[in-house]
């Protein structure tokens, strides 16, 4: 069976799709600018090593996925003869809320409680919901299935995902941690238990999710407990453009001593600060650390708040869980910089963390970068999400 991976954006599709026989990518690609001039899909065929650039109008997502389905199957550079290849579709869906605890599979009941989570997650949510709908449209009979970022850490106890303010306020406005990147730490962290040899029903994972945004997740057997992001994507770590956890009165400040609106402020927190906005040169771990080395200062303080943030995770995570067998690191930062590996491991010898300097050099490969006596093992992991997404679209349609 192949499974269409799809992740809806306001104005852009990205589509894997899947062949869950070899869990291979056959075909992957973008629809960008989707509703504005110069729209454009770029297709890959993977097996033939094609890349194909269609620029054509697409007003809106129907569009783009019509044209999805046509590169899919043109002679040109498709790679399946007809759409009854599809066996399923899979949606990532950034917000489930408190309704979805796992994937499931989309009917009208589901459509409805999708829509009813669009507050929390405004930005994303309705891009998601209309992807889903226009896969409807133009796949009428393939099931769909949603798989949301939140659902993974739905098994938080409600020590973990409470905020210390009036309870009213979760009751009657669902305000309370929710966590997000859940795919990958599922992901990461099934992976890390094969990588062991362990049941995952047996081990204490701290998962370590590093890129653009960032977070890090605490997975004991199997069930995460903690994690970093909260009500918003824009809590925990230091990340590129996004502040991560600060006293929230700042916030109260701002906008009465300093004269911004709430939105300004909301804005600034989540593009323009994090190691952006304390070294003012970029975003870009690459960048940074070049910046850093060229004797940067605020730069250099930036990617140490960066290794800080992460590390004092690290610690809290093990005391919430008793201990820890294995830290994972992933994401484009986690997965390609041993540096930052290195920065936010170092002083952990008391946990029994130590790397081997020569595996950590690794980039992108799944690899065991402890040193041979070290007590817990530190693994880099690289995540896949939409594998993730079309292992549980397939596992929802055997059930
Ligand atoms: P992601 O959001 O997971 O795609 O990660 C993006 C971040 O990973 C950026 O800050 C990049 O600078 C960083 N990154 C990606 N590839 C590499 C690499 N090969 N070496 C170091 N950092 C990288």
């Amino acid at each position: 069976m192949k499974v269409l991976v799809i992740n809806a954006g306001s104005s852009s599709l990205k589509y894997q799709l899947i062949d869950m026989d070899t869990h291979a990518v056959v075909a992957k690609g973008l629809c960008e600018r989707i509703g504005i001039d110069g729209s454009k899909l770029t297709h890959k065929n993977i097996s033939a090593g094609t890349e194909t650039v269609f620029e054509k109008a697409m007003k809106d997502h129907s569009d783009a996925i019509s044209m999805v389905i046509d590169a899919l199957v043109s002679k040109e550079c498709g790679v399946i003869a007809s759409m009854d290849e599809i066996g399923a579709v899979g949606h990532r869906v950034v917000h489930g809320a408190e309704t979805f605890a796992d994937s499931c599979i989309i009917d009208d009941k589901v459509m409805a409680a999708l829509k009813e989570c669009i507050p929390l997650a405004p930005l994303h949510n309705p891009a998601n919901i209309i992807g889903i709908e226009a896969c409807a449209k133009l796949m009428p009979g393939i099931k769909q299935v949603g798989v949301f970022d939140t659902a993974f850490h739905q098994t938080m106890p409600k020590q973990a995902y409470m905020y210390a303010l009036p309870y009213k306020l979760y009751e009657e406005k669902k305000i309370r941690k929710y966590g997000f990147h859940g795919t990958s730490h599922k992901f990461v962290s099934g992976e890390a238990a094969k990588l062991l040899g362990k049941p995952i029903e047996e081990l204490k994972i701290i998962t370590c999710h590093l890129g653009n945004g960032s977070s890090v997740s605490a997975v004991k057997n199997g069930k995460c407990v903690d994690t970093s992001m909260g009500f918003t994507p824009l809590d925990g770590v230091v990340m590129g453009t996004r502040c991560g956890s600060i006293d929230p009165a700042v916030v109260t400040y701002l906008i009465e001593n300093c004269g911004m609106t709430a939105k300004e402020a909301d804005a600034m927190m989540n593009k323009e600060s994090g190691v952006l906005g304390v070294s003012g040169v970029s975003s870009d771990f690459r960048d940074l650390t070049k910046a850093a080395d060229e004797g940067n200062e605020r730069a250099k303080l930036a990617t140490e708040m960066f290794s800080y943030s992460v590390k004092k995770l690290i610690g809290s995570y093990a005391a919430a869980m008793g201990g820890v067998d294995a830290v994972v690191f992933t994401g484009g930062i986690g997965e390609n910089d041993g540096r930052y590996r290195k920065a936010i491991t170092e002083g952990l010898e008391f946990m029994g963390i130590k790397l081997d300097d020569e595996k950590n050099k690794v980039r992108g490969v799944m690899t065991d970068i402890s040193a041979d006596d070290a007590a817990t093992r530190t693994l880099v992991i690289p995540t896949n999400e939409e594998l993730m997404i079309a292992l549980d679209t397939e596992r929802l349609l055997s059930k």
